[in-house]
């Protein structure tokens, strides 16, 4: 051992031992921080510790629950194991768990994807394991080729590490296809027949610009696909989950082993008493992972058999006479599968969810759009909401349709439910995302030691989720009839949607619906042909702009009929890359692309040196009498012709807006509204929403109309939440 690699481990010792003994903290990050900054080697030269090497987890999903499971199955096999267990899972962590270990067998670490690149090199692990890619945290990590990119240059940096992944995400298969590694898949090898979420991460080929066609999907892009322009699709399965059984409360399957070195298949049989189709994934991921690494099919069925997580993941706490089911949900795929575990359950029960906006968490919160809240719609199920954005989460859960209680926290939800006798020991499931679960656990755990197995005194009055419902409905009816529904058309829904774009069709759908104006939602696929001249709105989101270019293609061949559509006053919402589009230019990765030229404006790169535009933004708007809240996330500067307005003008400078000259945002021509402004833009600005739909109403009457007003608090609350946060 160097001088500096003993001054790192003894300096490390000191601080583990005065946050552990004087301030009564975790170590888990602190000591290996301090080893790195006097030694950056120091986890290279830690990992002979480890005789026999070491595994890194990698993946948007489940990692702390994998990492958890493998280190338990090499344990139960009478290995020594180093393991970053509580989800310490940068280079630090990794550190601090290798400086408080002793010699050791195996090494098993949770890593975050945008640090692997800042581990691997140092570790050289035996295994890599790619769980699965989902956009996550967005404003953090940028869009998902970024991630995907930084986990292949680690992987370059580690050739020998043996690539496990799971072949059912396109986003991991290109992954393997790009690093040198030698890999191996794992994936469900048989259809699933899930209810089929809409939010898919990758619609289109890694390879080349077709867009992926699926023989089936499980959810999100995980399924069996293939490329029908080219030879992408989804490889041979190493380890093939057959025969698959997801109950409410347990798994049962079978994983097919083909092992090419012996040239013949074995079969293990995996039960689980979990939930949840996401979990038959986890468990598949560990089963791979642990028999490659030596550990017997006894020793993985014990680990998975004794699992019962304590650090809030499907953690099971009773309180009182309730079981409550806590769970880490922090991005679309996460949110919808644990639905998916609500509504297995039958029966009257609670549900809470909790989001915050922390660093850890990512600023933006837009995503909560695209989780199916709606699923809740029609159970009986009372809903809270809670975390730092609980505003938003209420929103949201209005426009599915489901009426929400603000909460402060768990506890004031948990007493709520106790108190309701028309709740009594009825399941509760609280979900909550990153940085909200540890205060979420911390309160159940207290509340479980002190409640009592008592029921609700029976003079408490019952929350009435269906009776609240009818508060979003309008008192009057509209002083109009329409022939035919109110026709939205969505533009190419899958690739043009970020940041919460479709919830904009939603906001509009739901604010038609609840005033008793027919309406109905017509998604115009790639390549489907689609006649405007039928449409009342149209819709069109922003995207990726590999997504966004692709989009373009398809619009350009529509040029004419959307000018006509403009030009003959037609209503037109455009977000953010749909709103460049619309000019003669735009930039996809340096390259000029052809736009449609409907508006008299062009979008400018980035210039040299300047970074992307990601922020939270207020404008004032002539549409709305209040300042209209969104996020912003863009690279192009657009500039506005001189006779083209904006559609609003930035407020108090928060925010940026078309460029960071003119302090202005988007553009408004005849009836197109065009802006900068994601979130969903509509959401919180319900008087933007509710132009759109009179201006659409008015159009095909052909004479002025007054809308029955709706009772607008919860949005308007979510709008002076994020405008007193940002000092508007
Ligand atoms: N690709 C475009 C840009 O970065 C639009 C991105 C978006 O729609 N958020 O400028």
């Amino acid at each position: 051992m160097g001088i500096q690699t003993g001054l790192a481990r003894c300096i490390s010792a000191v601080s583990t031992a005065a946050l552990k003994h004087v301030f009564h903290r975790p170590a888990a990050n602190f000591p290996g921080k301090i080893a790195l900054y006097v030694d950056p080697h120091i986890i290279a030269d830690m990992t002979k510790k480890l005789g026999k090497g070491s595994i890194c987890v990698v993946g948007t999903n489940g990692k702390t629950t994998i990492t958890n499971l493998i280190a338990d199955a090499l344990e139960s096999a009478g290995q020594r194991v180093v393991c970053n267990r509580t989800g310490a899972n940068l280079d630090s962590g990794v550190a601090t768990s290798l400086l408080h270990a002793t010699q050791s067998d195996w090494g098993v670490f949770e890593c975050d994807e945008l640090w692997l690149t800042k581990i691997l090199p140092f570790t050289q692990s035996k295994y890599v394991l790619l769980l699965n890619l989902f956009r996550d945290q967005l404003d953090r990590v940028g869009e998902i080729d970024r991630t995907q990119n930084s986990i292949v240059n680690a992987l370059k940096q580690s050739p020998k590490s043996i690539l496990i992944y799971n072949g059912d995400d396109p986003l991991c298969e290109a992954i393997a296809r790009k690093a040198p590694n030698p890999h191996v898949a794992f994936g469900i090898d048989e259809d699933l027949h899930l209810v089929n979420h809409t939010v898919s991460d990758a619609p289109m080929c890694q390879m080349c610009d077709g867009i992926l066609q699926y023989r089936y999907r499980q959810y999100g892009q995980l399924g069996d696909y293939h490329c029908p322009k080219c030879d992408f699709a989804r490889p041979a399965l190493a380890f093939a989950a057959h025969n698959c059984h997801i109950g409410s409360d347990q798994i049962d399957f079978d994983v097919v082993h083909a092992d090419s070195n012996k040239d013949q298949s074995t079969t293990a049989h995996i039960h689980a008493d979990v939930a949840g189709a996401y979990m038959l994934y986890n468990l598949l991921a560990v089963y791979a992972a642990s028999h490659l690494m030596g550990a017997p099919d006894s020793a993985i069925a014990e680990a998975i058999a004794c699992f019962h997580p304590d650090n809030g993941r499907l953690q099971t706490i009773r309180i009182g006479n309730h079981n409550v089911l806590l769970n880490l949900a922090k991005n679309p795929t996460g949110f919808n599968q644990n639905l998916t575990l609500i509504n297995q359950v039958k029966g009257r029960k609670a549900a809470a969810f909790f989001v915050n906006d922390k660093q850890a968490d990512g600023h933006d919160i837009s995503w909560i759009w695209d989780v199916n809240f709606d699923e809740l719609a029609d159970q009986d199920v009372v809903a809270f909401a809670g975390g730092i954005r609980k505003n938003d989460v209420q929103l949201r859960l209005k426009y599915g349709n489901v009426s929400a209680e603000l909460i402060e926290d768990a506890h004031q939800a948990m007493q709520k439910i106790l108190n309701d006798p028309s709740l009594d020991g009825c399941p509760v499931f609280m979900i909550a995302n990153y940085t909200a679960l540890p205060q979420v656990r911390q309160q159940l755990m207290e509340m479980a030691k002190t409640a009592q197995d008592v029921s609700a005194s029976s003079d408490a009055q019952p929350l009435d989720a269906d009776a609240a419902k009818t508060s979003f409905y309008a008192k009057d009816k509209p002083t109009f009839t329409m022939e035919h529904p109110l026709r939205i058309y969505h533009l190419m829904p899958k690739l043009l949607n970020l940041y919460g774009d479709n919830g904009n069709v939603k906001v509009l759908q739901r604010r038609c619906e609840w005033r008793g104006i027919p309406v109905d939602v017509h998604d115009v696929k790639f390549g489907e042909p689609a006649n405007l001249g039928n449409a009342d709105i149209v819709f069109l989101g922003g995207g990726p702009d590999r997504q966004q270019k692709l989009a373009n293609e398809m619009l350009l061949s529509m040029r004419v009929q959307i000018l006509d559509y403009v030009e003959s006053d037609g209503v037109l919402l455009a977000i953010c890359g749909g709103y460049q589009i619309l000019g003669p230019s735009w930039y996809a990765d340096g390259e000029k692309v052809k736009g449609l030229s409907i508006l008299d404006m062009h979008t400018d790169p980035a210039p040299e040196g300047a970074s992307r535009i990601i922020d939270n933004i207020v404008i004032d708007s002539p549409l709305s009498t209040r300042p209209v809240v969104g996020y912003e996330n863009h690279g192009g500067r657009t500039y506005l012709g001189k006779d083209l307005k904006p559609f609003g003008t930035v407020h108090n400078h928060i925010g940026h807006g078309n460029n960071d000259d003119s302090g202005a945002d988007g553009a408004l021509y005849k009836h197109v509204v065009a802006t900068y402004l994601h979130g969903p833009l509509l959401g919180k600005n319900p008087q933007v929403a509710d132009w759109i739909i009179q201006k659409a109403i008015e159009h095909r009457l052909g004479r002025k109309v007054d809308l029955p007003k709706l009772n607008d608090d919860v949005e308007n609350e979510a709008n002076a939440f994020m405008c007193k946060r940002l000092g508007a």
